[in-house]
Order: C-alpha cells, then structure tokens, then sequence
C-alpha cells in the first residue's frame, strides 16, 4: 500500500515538475492601466472597429521594431495614455531590448494600438532597434522572439499568423484586416525582411503561417 502511495506521489512530482519550472519567457513590467486609458481605448475602437474592444481573441502576432531608444525608453513612452492628439498612445504588449530582455507591459489580451487595422486580434512585440532604418535587430532578438511567439500560440490556439509590421498589406489575406476610417493607413518598414525569415525558419513547422519577406 505505502509503495503505490509512493509511487503515485512520484508520478505527481514528476508531472507536475515541469509545468511549475517552466520559464516564463519575458519579465513584467506593466505600463499603469487607467481609467482614462480604456476611455481612449473605447473611443479608438469604437472608430476603428465599429465596437468598444479593451480585450482582444489573438489570432495573429505583429513583430516591429521601435526605430530607436532603449528599452526603458521605449516603455516609458508606451507609459503615457494619450499621443498628444487627444487619441489612445500607442503601445504593443511586448517589447524586447537589444540583449534580448523581453517585457510584458500590459495583460497580453488587453487591447494595444500598434498596428492599424489588426489592433482587434493582434499581439505586438517591439523590438529596440532599426536606427536609423536598418536592419541591424540582434540574434538574441530572434531568439527571445521565437521563445515568446511559441509560448504565445501554445497558449492561444487561436494564433494563426506572424507577420511583421511592413507586411500589413500582405496580410489582408487573413480577412483579420478592419479599417472603419477611410484613408487611415501609414507605411511601415519594420522589422525588416532578415529578421522576418529568421522567425519564419524556427517557427513555420509549428504550424503558424508567414508571408513572404
Ligand atoms: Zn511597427
């Protein structure tokens, strides 16, 4: 009788083990959630998407790059609410530093404007560097990515898509794209097409689809 208690009392150390180690792959360092925050989020996507949305279903995940500044940098100004227009402050879920130090600064279902037409359903990552528009992001970028976007679509199934933010027009074949201001659009050229094909070689056999760089 002891043996068998032992013995399940094993088997449940043994399962239970791993779940409990596993790393969690980024740090929080959450940017603070306000009132007024998801006030501007209301009126964003009431405008945009035609329904007040603060929580998101992920059915994609958005890679960029920030352009400059470090990571505390970029988080701080990811801190503020407004961009100064009066509208919701741009933001992502993610960002990583150069050294591949990846945060979380917000729930990563709380809505984000990072990318226009896909802020509905998309999960962004933003990655310190493209100064001066190169395509200068670091492997430990691509690695601390690759981490991040595995563990993201083994917790939401419904992740389908990864594609960076020059690839937005691309990706309308997803029928994700939804665009109630007309005229509203910017050009992007992040993260560049290096940095897209080296997610897309360690992360396409997992069944998550790319386009082409
Ligand atoms: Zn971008």
């Amino acid at each position: 009788m002891n043996k068998i208690f032992v013995t399940i009392c094993a088997a449940i150390i043994f399962f239970a083990t791993p779940a409990q180690a596993e790393e969690m792959p980024f740090l929080d360092n959450f940017i603070p959630w306000t009132i007024h925050r998801n006030q501007l989020g209301d009126e964003y996507t009431l405008r945009h998407y035609g329904k007040v949305i603060r929580e998101i279903v992920p059915q994609a995940v958005v890679v960029h790059w920030t352009a400059g500044g470090t990571l505390e940098s970029n988080r701080d100004f990811f801190y503020g609410e407004d961009r100064g227009d009066g509208t919701l402050n741009v933001a992502s879920q993610f960002i990583c530093g150069r050294d591949g130090t990846m945060w979380r600064i917000m729930p990563e279902t709380n809505f984000a404007r990072h990318i226009i037409g896909y802020n509905h359903c998309a999960i962004g990552i933003e990655n310190v560097g493209g100064y001066d528009g190169n395509e200068d992001l670091t492997d430990a970028q691509l690695a601390a990515n690759v981490r991040l976007i595995k563990y993201l679509h083994a917790k939401y199934p419904t992740i389908k898509y990864v594609f960076g933010h020059y690839q937005q027009d691309a990706a309308r074949v997803t029928g994700l794209y939804i665009e109630n201001v007309a005229g509203y659009r910017s050009y992007k050229n992040d993260p560049g097409p290096i940095f897209m094909r080296g997610l897309r070689n360690q992360l396409e056999s997992d069944g998550l689809i790319f386009f082409d760089e």
